[in-house]
């Protein structure tokens, strides 16, 4: 038999005081609540990247923001494969060449300068070989007549910003906007007839979803890399050299810096590198 002290006991678990009652009663509406959440929470997540951001540039502007005429998308002048793809926002870190030989696209940011880039242009001329050239606006308005020599040898242009602006992706969107319709424009007008511009990038990589997009909507393809030399650091014209030759693959989008510091080792590692990439059947391509 139950003692008296036993009986009180399993009356109050079989038949709980009132408040005790209304406590379960909402802590139970609270761990339900809590769960919908989380799993409504989920889906929405799962749905986005099954679906991916949904951004996209305007399809009828090109890469220089105009609305697009019949035969704008040519290839360039007598640059066979350089067709322009549609601009949207999707950072590119490799190129898609549709060639079965390997290819590598050059990139050369924060110049132009009369120091390092003529030297540069003079060793990709050698090896009849194409590169994109992210320039800052300020070092582009300073010194035209290399920015023009860049067009003319038929290299490509991307916007670096006017002043390497690497706070540029917190701003909000209608300054980003502004920032960089002001670049993109500085450096197109700075050459007779107005460069197209193709790309943007951000400087010191730092990018946001939402300057990708404006990047995008500016008319500009957003560029990143997939193989980062550090020369900047000047680490040694052999380990700039040494960093292509163990990260180089098909596709590959190399950064290298003609500007922002003394760059005498990436010009040096360039003259090895150049060469090299021949010998291994690489072809050098514009990112696509
Ligand atoms: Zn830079």
């Amino acid at each position: 038999m139950l003692t008296p002290r036993q009986r009180v006991i399993l009356r109050q678990i079989v038949s709980p005081p009132y408040i005790y009652r209304w406590a379960g009663l909402l802590t139970t509406i609270a761990l339900m609540t809590g769960v919908t959440a989380v799993v409504l929470s989920d889906v929405g997540a799962r749905q986005v990247l099954a679906t991916g951001p949904a951004v996209t540039a305007p399809a009828a502007v090109n890469a220089a923001g105009r609305p697009v005429r019949a035969g704008e998308d040519a290839p360039a002048r007598g640059m066979p494969g350089f067709a322009r793809p549609a601009i949207t926002s999707s950072l590119l870190t490799v190129t898609d060449t549709g060639t079965d030989r390997p290819a590598v696209a050059l990139t050369f940011d924060d110049g132009p300068t009369p120091e390092y880039t003529p030297e540069v242009l003079d060793i990709l001329a050698e090896y009849g070989a194409k590169a994109t050239f992210c320039m800052i606006g300020d070092q582009a308005l300073a010194h035209p007549e290399l920015v023009q020599r860049v067009i003319n040898e038929g290299h490509r242009l991307c916007d670096h910003t006017m002043t390497h602006d690497a706070t540029v992706g917190s701003n909000a969107q209608d300054l980003m906007s502004q920032q960089l319709q002001r670049s993109r424009t500085s450096l197109s007008e700075v050459v007779a007839p107005p460069a197209t511009i193709d790309y943007f990038r951000a400087p010191e990589g730092r990018w946001t979803p939402l300057l990708d997009e404006v990047a995008a909507q500016t008319g500009m393809r957003p560029l990143g890399w997939s193989v980062d030399t550090l020369d900047w650091t000047q680490p040694g014209t052999g380990a700039i050299v040494g960093s292509v030759q163990q990260g180089v693959h098909p596709g590959a989008v190399v950064l290298f810096h003609d500007g922002g510091g003394p760059r005498e080792q990436t010009v040096e590692a360039v003259r090895e590198l150049l060469p090299w990439l021949q010998e291994q059947g690489y072809q050098f391509v514009m990112p696509s």
